[in-house]
This record gives C-alpha cells, structure tokens and sequence, in this order.
C-alpha cells in the first residue's frame, strides 16, 4: 500500500501539468493549488481503502472539471414553456424592460438611495417607493421589505408579539416552500388563534374569540388550494367593520399583489391591493414577485399608524431591500400608475395574450417538428400562489412520447432540458406538451432552433 501512496503525485508535479498551467493564466496559483491538496486527499482516501488511485491524467481533468464549475455562474436562463406564468421554481415574473434598466442603472453607480439630494444630507430610502405605492393603493403609508414571508414575520412580530392573533381554520395553512402561517406565528412570537371549522367560518367566530390579549385578526389567502362544496367565508368588510367595533387591526397576507381586475382576463376573482385598503384593512402584505410582476420584494402598505410602527422595529432593518431593486420596483410599479401594465409587465402581457396569437405561435413551433407533434387545446395556470383553481384556455404543442410501446415523454423532456437555453415542458400521461402562453414571442427562435435539432435526432434514430 505504502507504494500505492507514493505513487500519487506531488502538488507541484500536477501544476506542472500543461492543462492545470494553461488555467494558471485564468485562476490565482492559490486557487489550483488548494484544488489539487484537495484532490490528492481524496486519492488518499481511497489509497487507504484499498482500491487504486486515480491516474494523474484523471486527477488534472477531476480539477479542470471542478474549476469549470466553480468559476461558471451556475444560475442560468431557461425556457418556461410549462405554460406556469409564475413558477417559483423557475425565478417567477420576468422583468419588464423597462424595470430591467432601472435596475441596470442602480446597479451601475452611485444613488440617492439615502441621500436628501436638495438639503444635501441624510434621507430615507422609504420616500422612494412610499408615494407609488400611496397613489396607486389608496394607502396613507408602505414600506417594502425582503419578501412576502418576511413582510409577514414584521408585521406579526411588530404588532402582536406575546399576544393573540386571530385567524380562520381554513386559512392556517401551509403556502408552499416551507411558509407555514403556524410557524410563521409561532416565530413572531404571537399566538395564534384559529376560528371556525376548516369550510366554514362566520364573523361571530371571530367576535367570540377577542380576548383582551387579542392584538389583530389575520386573512390569509389561500393561495394554493381550493375549499369546495358546503364553505361560508368571512369577507374582508365584516373584518374590517369587527375591527373598527373593537379597535383591532386586521392584517391582509395577500401573496400574490395584484392591482389589475383579474376577472377582465377570463380568470377567477383575485382580491385586489386596493379593494383591501378600502375596506379599512391595517397592513396588506404581498409579494413583489408574484402577480405585480416586479422583482422579489415584500410589500406592505395601510395604516400610516401602524406602518410606522413596523418601520421602528428592528427586524425592518434586517430585511430591508437594496438599491437595485427598489429601482426595479419603482420601475414596475409606474407602469400600473401609467396604466400600462399589460402591454409592459410580461406577466401581463402572457395573461392577456389572445388565444388565437397563441394558436400561431404554437402552430409554428409544431410545424419544425413535422409529423411528430399537433397543436392541441390546454390549459395555462398562473402558478406562484395566485388564482387558484384558475386557468386560461391556451394552445399546446404535444409530442407524442408512445413508441413501440415505451413511453418516451420523460426522455424528451430531459433532452429539451439539454438545450441551450435549457427548454422546460410539463410531461402529461403520454406526451411532452410545450406551452408558448409562458414563453415571451422573442425566444419563438430559440424554440423553434431546438426543435428542429430535436426532429433530426427523431429521424436519425427512425431510420435505424
Ligand atoms: C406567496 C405567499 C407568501 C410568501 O411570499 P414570498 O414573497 O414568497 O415570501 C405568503 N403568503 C401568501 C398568501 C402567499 O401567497
């Protein structure tokens, strides 16, 4: 074994290496240097073990490959063609361009992020933001934070912090990638109080739990899922009438931000920003990144009272947002002051896009891959927490994935995902469908570039 060992080479023998020293002239001498110590510890590993080194020839590629993936920016841009407009897993909105030059912009320089330009001192990052978010609401105050998730943990923590928080049963649920409304409460600190019975809760239910330890009453939506059949739930305005009787806040956890009338779309009723604000909420809480369309932000606006009080709270300052996408925000949100949010927000103009624009571009995409796909009617969702239960009439491409009696849709879809951009499909039972609703009409090429790649892979292997 003793041998085994020495026959691994030195650290300096491997640097010696013509690959490893044509990335010397990328990479610091340091960086290679602790590459190959790490790669030589390995090789003793399994020396000791027993089993045979790697040869030096393997030890350099084993760097190359690892400096390949270290020095890459891992983060890449895909293709949504899952037909999801908000798919969390895939980034959520696209930006409008208008919001991705502002962000350039910010990025690029120097700001009067807290900067008073006019009295040439200090100021606040909140005057940014705070007047949009006003006008367009109906606010007296906003202020914006992280995310949607810590929105919620400031303002529970701010307002409610060793007290009771009342909630609905149906609404103590958990909203996906690990936001649980529980555990949520638990972590500000309040106790929550769930009322009524999972399908029905009526305002009386709120009324006979007010304590005098109670500090709010909490909506929650309900993002993900859908109560059918026998349900009764309480509107915003009976909240909000209890809360005046009673002098307690109610705070809205909207989610998704949607300032536009989603039933102008075909789609189902989400509650709207400024509907809660005037029925008398205290705080809406909802995400930057979901239906607004902007960058991933929390946004939080309503009583100036109470806004002020979470911008005194520490745990404001520890989750506050950089220059950058405050710039981003403000760019989005101007384009619903200016009332052209569904010819510049993506996410809008994708939720507006006329079926039969759909039908062509599908049509398209189809006709590169010849015989094997038809355009077939579908579904898109909107994903991320918004309108559940909702869909849009949309026009698939649909790659028949039954061959010889294998089902080959899987393997498709993993070979779309090989693409560059890597292109992303939803498998259903037997085919590959590929939906052009969540993709913007500019990657068509892009799209229709891998397809027919992906029709010649078909042939060549049909004619073997
Ligand atoms: C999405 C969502 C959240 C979490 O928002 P993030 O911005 O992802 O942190 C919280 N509450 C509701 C109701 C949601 O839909």
């Amino acid at each position: 074994m003793t041998t085994e060992f020495r026959r691994l080479p030195s650290v300096d023998r491997l640097l010696a290496d013509g690959r490893l020293k044509a990335l010397a002239q990328e990479y610091p001498h340091e960086v290679l240097v602790e590459l190959a110590r790490k790669r030589l510890e390995r090789e003793r590993g399994v020396v000791a073990s027993g089993k045979t080194a790697a040869s030096l020839d393997k030890i350099v590629e084993y760097i190359q490959t690892e400096l390949s993936h270290l020095g890459q920016i891992s983060l890449r841009p895909v293709i949504n063609a899952t037909g999801v407009i908000l798919h969390t897993n895939l980034g959520r909105a696209p930006m409008s361009r208008e919001t991705i030059a502002a962000m350039e912009i910010a990025a690029s320089g120097y700001c009067n992020l807290e900067f008073d330009l006019e009295r040439g001192d200090r100021g606040s990052r909140d005057v940014h933001l705070d007047p949009i978010l006003c006008q367009l609401t109906g606010a007296e105050a906003g202020i914006v934070v992280n995310s949607n998730a810590s929105a919620m943990l400031l303002a529970l923590t701010t307002l409610a912090r060793r007290k009771e928080v009342i909630v609905s049963r149906g609404e103590a649920v958990e909203i996906g990638g690990s936001f649980r409304i529980p555990d949520v409460m638990r972590q500000s600190g309040a106790k929550l109080i769930d009322v009524g019975a999972t399908n029905c809760t009526y305002i009386t239910d709120y009324e006979q739990a007010i304590t005098p330890r109670t500090a709010a009453m909490l909506r929650v939506h309900s993002s993900n899922f859908q109560v059918v059949g026998f349900t009764h739930a309480v509107t915003i305005g009976e909240m909000t009438a209890l809360g005046k009787r009673t002098g307690l806040p109610v705070i809205d956890d909207q989610g998704s931000g949607c300032f536009l009338d989603s039933t102008a779309f075909g789609l189902g009723a989400e509650p709207m920003v400024q509907q809660s604000v005037a029925a008398g909420v205290g705080l809406v809480c909802f995400s930057g990144d979901k239906l607004m369309g902007g960058p991933q932000a929390g946004i939080i606006v309503g009583k100036k009272e109470l806004v002020d009080r979470l911008r005194k709270h520490p745990l404001y300052r520890a989750s506050r947002i950089d220059k950058v996408r405050l710039a981003g925000l403000a760019a989005t949100l101007i384009h619903y002051l200016k009332g052209e949010a569904t010819r510049k927000i993506p996410v809008w103009m994708m939720i507006s896009a006329p079926l039969a624009e759909l039908e062509k571009r599908a049509a398209k995409w189809a006709e590169a891959l010849g015989d094997l796909a038809r355009v077939v009617d579908g579904e898109s969702m909107i994903g991320g927490g918004s309108l559940p239960g909702s869909a849009l009439p949309t026009k698939l491409v649909a790659i028949p994935g039954k061959k010889q009696g294998r089902n080959t849709s899987q393997a498709l879809a993993q070979r779309l995902r090989a693409d560059i951009p890597p292109i992303i499909g939803r498998v259903s039972e037997d085919a590959l469908l590929l939906d052009p609703r969540s993709v913007p009409p500019e990657e068509d090429e892009l799209v229709i570039k891998a397809l027919l790649e992906l029709r010649g892979l078909f042939e060549l292997t049909d004619s073997k």
